[in-house]
């Protein structure tokens, strides 16, 4: 069941009973770490609710927090479907590229196939925000160089912020 308001032609909100959701219990996991969640094929909001469920039930992180779910157009490619995205927030254990890697051995579990730039999704997962390191490798740009200029991490952001 989801709470559906439009924000203009272009941008939607959904808010269902786990976007967004907010866990106050303290973890011993070290780092914090934001997470902006993104995909254009299929039942994408469902594939969301899969992902929580299963990262529920993965002792390498606690989930904090999630944001509502934002849908709005393609951007870079354009000839696709609209995207759905959120942010979670998650505390762990693992340094930067460790996590880098096992988020894309999550996004490989929910069958994203890589093609090209900008390309449609089954699941994207990006890192926003690790603590408040500065990290620039050929693999890992955190901040992620572009979350400033996105409504699609701005608007989910902007309801998390205390
Ligand atoms: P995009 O998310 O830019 O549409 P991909 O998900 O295919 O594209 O990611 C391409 C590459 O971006 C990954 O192989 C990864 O090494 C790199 N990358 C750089 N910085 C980050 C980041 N902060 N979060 C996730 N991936 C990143
Ligand atoms: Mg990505």
């Amino acid at each position: 069941m989801y709470l559906k308001r439009n924000l203009s032609k272009n941008l939607t909100t959904f808010h269902s009973l786990r976007f967004p959701y907010k866990n106050s219990i303290r973890s011993a996991h070290r780092y914090s770490v934001t997470v902006g969640i993104g995909g254009n094929i299929g039942d994408v909001k469902r594939r969301f609710e899969h992902l929580l469920v299963s990262l529920k039930r993965d002792s390498r992180i606690k989930l904090k927090e999630t944001s509502l779910i934002l849908k709005n157009p393609p951007f870079g490619f354009v000839n696709q479907d609209d995207f759905f995205n959120s942010i979670m927030v998650l505390k762990v254990n693992m340094q930067p590229h460790a996590f880098l890697s096992y988020l894309m051995r999550i996004e490989k579990k929910f069958a994203r196939k890589r093609s090209f730039a900008n390309a449609p999704r089954t699941l994207d997962l990006d890192i926003l925000f690790f603590d408040n390191r500065n990290i620039n490798t050929s693999k890992l740009s955190v901040p992620h160089p572009a979350w400033s200029e996105r409504e699609s991490v701005l608007i989910p952001l902007a309801g998390m912020k205390r």
